[in-house]
């Protein structure tokens, strides 16, 4: 299991240096760095997209 997720890691980290994605907390759409917002109302603080935290507001 540890194998397959050191894996996927290293995967994403290859195929995409600089175009870095989060998945949003929300939707669990993959998303550029620059659309994601924190939501520090919540603890812990969650990651959500631009969408989803317009939605959250
Ligand atoms: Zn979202």
């Amino acid at each position: 299991m540890a194998e397959e997720k050191s894996r996927g890691e290293a995967k994403l980290k290859k195929s995409a240096p600089k175009d870095v994605t989060f998945k949003c907390q929300m939707c669990e759409k993959q998303k550029p760095i620059s659309e994601m917002k924190a939501v520090k109302r919540f603890r812990p603080v969650i990651i959500v997209c631009q969408d989803c935290e317009k939605v959250m507001q």
